[in-house]
């Protein structure tokens, strides 16, 4: 008999997980990180309702880390299967992976440093040994190929055009009767006509069908952020400032400087300096431009004529903390690109420091900015923000396009399930706030009138 358990993903966008069973067989689909919020994170900690040791295989949809940061933490407590995924995650996992062991051995370090902690000493979630092994265990495996991760089990990629590797997770079996089954585990969905990737691939049928929500009550509002950001470059250049870029450095930054190279080749932007200073940005661009496989069309086509998608005229690729302070020093106008993506830390502080004070430079958010940090404060207009102890004034002009999301929004998620030739058997709306999941059931339920529930964290629906 086969099942279905919610073991994360559920009222939140993090810590994606779910148990796909069928008779003694068990499949791990996800192995996200709980982030955000602390009651969240505590989930981290605790012990997954099962016995890890009796896990036959994992499968990624794609190397987000609330998709595939529990991974080590997995390992450190015994998993020791093999870890399935497109190849492009994999090779993101190997860069992604080892930065999260890093993040968890430095908030223990700094716990333990402030004494702000009950456990003596306080403990990583995992460390840069777990983080190795659980590299060690990621088996490649291409968009369409089928595979059989255990017999009589058989499972299939599909291209989920999210971000670089991701995938839906296609299942089939065979339940008691004979009857072939199929599941389908969407991942993160994509959205249509973003550069670099290709559209999310259309699945025709399935028996089940979980689908994300991260967007499930809101839509896109910036059409076209091209022309956005077009214009912002512009009017900083003739302040003669400028242009402090905070990115995520898998996914958005290769396809910031994908558009870039484009609107300087079509002039619609003055040749600048174009600096990329993040090392993990740097290693994700690498990526990205060797997996020519899975880039759509266009940037094949660029590709073919020997035309480097990632590079404008004068990009700079910043490796050492050397090279990105020596971009304190220049003076004319540029464009910095640099993590982290809500200012919560990295070299991007330093940037902000030097440049955040001067009414001529401007900083400019492309993503989502949480409650807390630095980055929603000055979205929301403070007038002075603490970095690295300083209280920094901010004179720089803020701006803000939306429209680079790579969560497809509720009229792209319908359109995607447009696609379905037959009504599932059940939907699982999964991977969004409370609010956002409901909306979008409701949706569904009301132009396709299909079963559509929204699970519960840990509960468990029969598949039949
Ligand atoms: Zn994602």
């Amino acid at each position: 008999m086969g099942t279905i358990t919610f073991l994360g993903g559920t009222g939140t966008v993090t810590g994606s997980k779910y148990l796909f069973e069928q008779n003694t067989k068990r499949i791990l689909i996800d192995c996200g990180l709980f982030q955000g919020l602390k009651a969240l994170r505590q989930k981290n900690w605790m012990p997954l309702p099962l016995d890890v040791k009796t896990l036959d295989s994992v499968i990624l949809t794609h190397a987000h880390i609330d998709h595939t940061g529990f991974l080590p933490r997995l390992v450190k407590q015994g998993y020791n299967g093999p870890v399935y995924a497109n190849s492009a995650t994999v090779d993101l996992l190997k860069i992604m992976l080892l930065d999260s062991a890093h993040l968890q051995e430095e908030d223990a370090r700094f716990l333990n440093k402030i004494g702000a902690t009950k456990h003596k000493p306080a403990l990583p979630l995992y460390n840069k040994e777990d983080a190795e092994k659980a590299i060690s265990l990621l088996k490649p495996v291409s968009y369409g190929q089928e595979f059989e991760p255990v017999p009589d089990i058989t499972i299939k990629l599909r291209d989920a055009g999210h971000i670089l590797g991701s995938s839906f997770v296609n299942i089939y079996w065979k339940n008691e009767t004979g009857e072939r089954r199929k599941i389908v585990f969407s991942g993160d969905l994509g959205r249509p006509d973003r550069p670099i990737l290709k559209d999310p691939s259309t699945i025709y049928q399935a028996d089940y069908l979980l689908v994300e929500s991260t967007y499930g009550n809101r839509l896109h509002d910036d059409a076209q952020p091209e022309e956005s950001l077009a214009r912002i470059i512009n009017d900083t250049i003739h302040r003669k400032g400028s242009v402090v870029i905070p990115s995520f450095a898998v996914g958005r930054t290769q396809e910031l400087l994908y558009i870039l190279r484009d609107l300087e080749e079509k002039k619609r932007i003055p040749e600048l300096p174009v600096f990329v200073d993040s090392p993990m940005a740097i290693n994700a661009t690498e990526i990205t431009s060797k997996h020519i496989e899975n880039q759509d069309l266009n940037a094949r086509l660029l590709h073919i004529k020997g035309i480097d998608a990632f590079r404008t005229k004068h990009t700079v690729f910043t490796e050492s903390r050397e090279e990105s302070q020596k971009i304190n020093d220049f003076s004319e106008p540029c464009i910095i690109i640099s993590a982290s993506g809500m200012l919560t830390g990295g070299r991007i502080l330093h940037h902000l420091k030097y440049r955040l004070p001067f009414e001529k430079h401007t900083v400019l958010f492309i993503g989502y900015q949480a409650e807390g940090t630095r980055g929603r404060a000055m979205l929301e207009g403070k007038k002075k923000i603490k970095i690295h102890g300083e209280q920094i004034p901010v004179k720089a002009h803020i701006e803000k396009i939306s429209g680079f999301s790579a969560h497809a929004d509720y009229e792209e998620i319908l359109a995607w399930l447009a696609g379905f030739t037959k009504a599932p058997r059940s939907v699982f709306v999964v991977h969004g706030e409370p609010g956002a999941s409901a909306d979008l059931a409701k949706k569904i339920k009301s132009v396709y009138k299909w079963t559509v529930h929204v699970p519960e964290y840990q509960s468990k629906f029969q598949l039949e």
